[in-house]
């Protein structure tokens, strides 16, 4: 085990516990490549998807090390901890916390030690049947021998008890799992996988790897995007295509729902653990992922910008100046000028080294994080009739912030226009909306919400009209955030970032 700074972490096996987490994963294959430093680029690609942690994996064929730490990618990696990662796989990953809290010992990749070989794991999503898992690995009080509290830690649990002699528990027939290019799987960790996947349900898009080979598996729903790519002498596995691009690497396909593929010298093996039934989560083309990735073919600015137009024929305002809130809006505020042929202007200015405020975990340092985060050009919003366009109204928190705004800054009328429908319900499947109660368009008719943010006038995209924009049929997506139309029912008792945290739990509660 090395400890550079104290902060090199080869989690000693049992430590490591389960989160559950909208995340950005890397994985990557390449003998020859100095692949810490390509998991560093292509994490740096995917830092939006998650900022409160960042980790990368890296095996030489005999032996895996961890780094990880609290903060953004820069803030945790440098040249010479880089210099230590050496080897030709790595599995890499920054984090947005969902289960369990935002604490260094959840940050991944995780680790565990089984008889045979080692495994590290980074996970994007988020699993709904924790407790069920924790149970199977003996912990679900914790009791599984380590102070991580996030589903990715049962997982990993459940992946090395069931590769493991000692630890071997009941996971079902590997055999069962069809192989999508007839070769047997391995013993070890790659049987291991598959004979657990079946049993986990939930989001996961997941890059894990022994010290021989690379894997990634993707739940039956796909959730979460996970995409293969091609180096001239290696692969790269990511969740978005826009990592591909930054790393040199070709977009190949996606993995599949319900697929596991294993990646090493012999190729990708693709295995499929279970029936495909896709529903991506059509958040991922209003906010989460870059314009500059495709997801299922559809570019994503090009399904913002056609929001954007969809959003002015729905809700048109009679107004001087269209404005976005940078970044995430900028497409669909492009889209409402060129349909409405109100002129597009720069309203607001970003300070890019702010974190996304609504990722930071309290909601204190969210109401500050919108002031720091955002200035109004006062010369170009004066006396101006604006129409202002944001992706999303989750608590309503950035809105209320902006409108004030932009109202001292001396607007005539602010006319917000959102081009995403109201977000009514919780998402268990990988982002943090938490309860029904915390959001606006829970609790709020939208003229109740118009009037708490300010506003003149308030207008929503439809969801048929997003739906559109994506080019995917509506049973294609995952869209309960909007319409409370679950791909999978979720147990009570399986909701709850805390759920392995019964003490946070109990004290938010009380709180
Ligand atoms: P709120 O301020 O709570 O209404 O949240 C909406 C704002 O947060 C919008 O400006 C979005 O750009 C941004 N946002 C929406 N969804 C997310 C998310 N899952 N993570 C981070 N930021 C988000």
């Amino acid at each position: 085990m090395i400890k550079p700074d104290g902060r090199l972490s080869l989690d000693p096996g049992s430590q490591d516990q389960p989160p559950r987490d909208a995340c950005g994963v890397f994985g990557v294959w390449a003998p020859g490549e100095d692949v810490a430093k390509l998991s560093y680029y292509g994490l740096y690609s995917l830092q939006h998807r998650g900022q409160e942690s960042a980790g990368i994996a890296v095996s030489d064929g005999s032996r895996i090390v961890v780094y990880k730490d609290m903060g953004l990618v820069a803030q945790v990696f440098d040249e010479s901890v880089l210099n230590t990662l050496r080897g030709h796989i790595a599995v890499a990953h920054c984090r947005y916390s969902t289960t369990g809290s935002s604490v260094w010992e959840n940050a991944q990749p995780t680790f565990r030690a089984t008889s045979s070989a080692s495994l590290a794991l980074g996970h994007n999503g988020n699993l709904i049947n924790t407790l069920e898992l924790a149970s199977l690995v003996g912990g679900e009080d914790g009791g599984f021998g380590g102070r991580a509290t996030s589903d990715t830690d049962v997982l990993t649990a459940l992946f090395a008890a069931s590769a493991s002699d000692a630890g071997a528990i009941d996971t079902g027939d590997p055999g069962a799992a069809a192989n999508g290019t007839g070769q047997p799987a391995e013993p070890g960790v790659e049987r291991a996988a598959l004979a657990a996947l079946p049993r986990v349900q939930g989001a996961f898009s997941l890059v894990f790897m022994d010290e021989r080979t690379l894997y990634a598996a993707r739940d039956q729903h796909g959730f979460r995007p996970l995409v293969l790519g091609r180096l001239a002498a290696g692969w790269v596995v990511a969740s978005e295509t826009a990592a591909l691009d930054i790393v040199g690497a070709t977009f190949v396909r996606e993995i599949e729902p319900g697929e596991m593929v294993a990646i090493d010298e012999r190729g990708v093996r693709s295995f499929r653990f279970a029936v495909p039934a896709p529903r991506g989560c059509i958040f991922e083309y209003v906010y989460l992922a870059r314009p500059d990735t495709a997801i299922a073919g559809r570019s994503v600015q090009a399904a913002r910008v056609e929001v954007g137009r969809l959003l002015a024929a729905g809700h048109p305002a009679e107004a001087d100046l269209v404005i976005g809130v940078p970044e995430s809006s900028t497409p669909a505020a492009i889209g409402y000028a060129q349909a409405s042929g109100i002129p597009y202007g720069q309203g607001l200015v970003k300070n890019s080294y702010v974190g996304r405020t609504f990722i930071q975990p309290s909601q204190t340092i969210r109401q500050r994080g919108v002031r720091l985060k955002y200035n109004p050009l006062r010369d170009a919003i004066a006396g101006q009739r604006l129409v202002v366009v944001d992706d999303s109204i989750v608590r309503g928190t950035t809105q209320r912030a902006i409108v004030a705004m932009l109202r001292e800054a001396g607007a005539a009328e602010v006319h917000v226009r959102i081009s995403s429908p109201p977000v009514m319900w919780p998402c268990f499947f990988g982002i943090d909306f938490a309860s029904r109660a915390e959001l606006a368009a829970g609790n709020m008719t939208v003229d109740e919400i118009r009037e708490s943010i300010g506003a003149d006038s308030l207008g929503f995209v439809s969801l048929p009209s997003l739906i559109a924009a994506t080019t995917l049929p509506a049973d294609r997506l995952c869209r309960a955030c909007f319409d409370g139309e679950y791909p999978v029912t979720v147990a009570d008792g399986d909701r709850g970032k805390h759920l392995l945290e019964p003490a946070v739990a109990a004290a938010e509660a009380v709180g």
